[in-house]
Order: C-alpha cells, then sequence, then structure tokens
C-alpha cells in the first residue's frame, strides 16, 4: 500500500499507509486540524519530519495557498 504525507499546520508532516482507494484524510488524527495530503512519487518513508519544520520546503507555498483558498471559501467574501 503506498505510504501518503499529509501536512498539519500544527504537527507538521505525518505519514499514513493507505490504500489507493481509500479517501484522503481530512483532518489530523492527532490534534484535528484540516492536513493537506502531499502528492509524493513512488513509496518514500518520511523519517523524523522535524528537520522539515521550519525549513524551505516546496510544498509549504502550496500548503499555504491552500488554507488561504480554504479561508476564502469559509468566510464567502466573494473575492475571485
Ligand atoms: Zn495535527
Amino acid at each position: 500500500m503506498p505510504d501518503y504525507l499529509y501536512e498539519c499546520p500544527n504537527c507538521g508532516r505525518f505519514s499514513k499507509i493507505q490504500r489507493i482507494s481509500a479517501p484522503a484524510l481530512e483532518t489530523c488524527p492527532t490534534c484535528h486540524a484540516p492536513v493537506k495530503r502531499i502528492i509524493v512519487g513512488g513509496s518514500v518513508l518520511i523519517k523524523g519530519s522535524g528537520a522539515i519544520k521550519g525549513g524551505d520546503w516546496d510544498g509549504k507555498k502550496q500548503v499555504e495557498d491552500y488554507y488561504r483558498r480554504k479561508q476564502k471559501d469559509e468566510h464567502g467574501d466573494g473575492i475571485d
């Protein structure tokens, strides 16, 4: 089964092994904040995610963009 990577705004990155057909997690199993699934090529096992926090990580911009869009949706302010 593939190992999916998620980004939690509170806990940082974590990985979860799921079936391909399983739905993506929407909330963090630890703190229940909304999480974003990060697509990784192949079956990459990430360990020691502490090294990622605060670093320059390519996906960070995507995650920020995701939360910005999500907030906008929730507020329904009609911009765009
Ligand atoms: Zn969390």
